[in-house]
């Protein structure tokens, strides 16, 4: 049996200054065919989960190609995109079935919905009769398109994102299930006209733990294979914008549009509940100055390197360097430029140079520092820090030390400092580009976490963006709508066809349509 399998991840914020263009999307090597499979990762992922379960079988790698958060896939990327992937699947044919590790919130610049589209051209090469199962992040932006062409769908249930292998496996073993004859899965999707701030989408806190839970107590009936929700990222300015439920069950569509309801319907009642006051990045230093524990990692959300962020923010640079701590405190940069002119100098030079700033020049601005360069460390197989960050250098500043990268890197990860030579245990305060996946990086090191927002492109404040193409009315935008989940129109997944032709009488299908 031979189960292909691809993954093609980014995930977009429309409001981002850099484009996802060609030079972005070869960052992370591109691969294809078997290739696919066998390379070595930093974090297990979905891939890994599907290859759990068809390890066995005749896995069949198709592409795989990872960008960094940024703004809209350029037009000549999308060319290139779709062309890698359509000649691989069709080196890959034929297949049995196909497993797609997806983020669900792709968007460029000729098409808002990278996603669907990939879904699309994938069931137009592999013909109506092969399973499509598609794993998404829990910040999906799902759209009717993609529910169209999967027959089955899943999403993380956590944030910090820790489920990625298991919701993998989960959906690998459905479509083994299905090609085996004993399940016809069927995916329903209801689309919420809501978004909602990312700060407050932690999946073991309300209100996002009550919907999560929501989920498993559907999937304990055994005719419910997959029970989820897209918590969409909150920077997207496309026109299907919004979260989404959605349910696959075991060849009942009625049923799966029953339960993608009521889980439309808490996440409705919920929609106020994840906004809240963010605290300032000042108010911030000033409660980790004060608190007694140490170290203190506090969160740079709105400079979110894995959501939009350019990771470029000088906000809390300048400002720890203004308040000239006593103890250690470390922050990162990406500045490409400074990085290279601190390599230049080498280590253990005094230099002065603007840092920061330069990529998100609408919230920023450089940084006029000096210090001395306490570490260079070439891109080399034997450093413990991802190489796509690229050349990384230390500058000390007095108590402040700032890691300086070429590229954007896993902002919620202390690897960012403790591969730099910088001890996370020693710091008093540390900055986290990140907005909850800190969380979890940190939980082994941090005594105390905090946020605290500085102007950036991944705001909290979501009614400060210009939105233009959102679908209206929406939630926060609109926030006295009205809306009612029993009457939202349906999305239906591939099997829609012959689960009509069946007729069959629901068992709990309240909802006929
Ligand atoms: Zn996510």
């Amino acid at each position: 049996m031979r189960i292909g399998i691809a993954k093609i991840m980014q995930e977009t914020s429309t409001f981002s200054t850099q484009p996802t263009d060609l030079a972005a999307m070869m960052v992370h090597q591109v691969y294809h065919g078997q290739d696919v499979l066998w390379q070595p990762t930093m974090w297990e992922g979905f891939v890994e989960g599907f290859l759990d379960v068809v390890r066995h079988l005749d896995a069949v790698g198709v592409t795989k190609v990872t960008a960094m958060p940024a703004g809209n896939l350029t037009a000549a990327a999308q060319a290139h995109l779709l062309a890698w992937f359509e000649a691989d699947l069709r080196a890959a044919m034929p297949l049995d079935g196909l497993l797609l590790s997806l983020h669900g919130a792709f968007a460029g610049d000729l098409d808002p919905d990278i996603d669907g589209l990939l879904i699309e051209r994938a069931r137009q090469l592999v013909g109506p009769d092969v399973p499509i199962g598609v794993c998404l992040d829990l910040h999906a932006n799902l759209t009717q398109r993609m529910v169209a062409h999967a027959d089955i769908i899943d999403v993380m249930h956590t944030h910090p994102h820790v489920d990625m292998k298991e919701v993998g496996a989960r959906v690998a073993r459905t479509l083994v299930a299905t090609l085996a004859g004993k399940v016809r899965p069927a995916v329903v999707a209801v689309k919420i006209p809501m978004f909602t701030p990312a700060e407050t989408q932690i999946s073991d806190e309300p209100p996002l733990r009550d919907l999560m839970e929501m989920t498993r107590r559907q999937e304990s009936n055994p005719r419910v294979l997959h029970s989820a929700v897209c918590a969409v990222q909150p920077w997207m300015d496309v026109p299907e914008m919004g979260w989404c439920a959605v349910v696959t069950t075991d060849g009942d569509m009625d049923l799966a549009a029953v339960k993608a309801r009521e889980l439309a319907a808490l996440a409705w009642s919920q929609r106020r509940d994840y906004t809240r006051p963010c605290p300032g990045y000042m108010e911030a230093l000033d409660a980790a100055f004060a608190a007694e524990v140490r170290p203190v990692v506090i969160a740079d959300l709105n400079d979110l390197m894995t959501g939009g962020g350019t990771g470029d923010s000088t906000w809390y640079l300048k400002e720890l360097l203004k308040r000239n701590p006593a103890d250690p405190c470390y922050v990162t940069v990406v500045d490409p430029e400074a990085v290279a002119r601190m390599a230049a100098a080498g280590e253990g030079a005094r230099v002065t140079l603007e840092l920061g700033g330069k990529q998100d020049h609408l919230h920023s601005t450089p940084a006029r520092v000096s210090g001395r360069v306490l570490k260079v460390m070439p891109v080399a197989p034997d450093r413990e820090l991802p190489e796509t960050i690229g050349l990384t250098a230390v500058l000390q500043m007095g108590q402040v030390y700032a890691v300086v990268f070429e590229r954007l890197g896993p902002g919620a990860d202390p690897m960012l400092y403790s591969g730099a030579g910088l001890d996370p245990t020693c710091a008093k305060i540390m900055i986290a580009k990140s907005v909850v996946d800190f969380r979890h990086g940190y939980k082994d090191v941090a005594r105390l976490f905090l946020l605290g927002a500085a102007p950036g492109l991944a705001p909290c404040d979501l009614l400060s963006l210009p939105w233009h193409r959102v679908q209206r009315p929406i939630v926060p935008l609109d926030p006295e709508m009205e809306w009612n989940p029993m009457a939202a129109p349906l999305y239906r997944g591939h099997g829609r066809a012959q689960f009509a032709a069946d007729q069959r009488p629901s068992r709990e299908g309240e909802v006929r349509e």
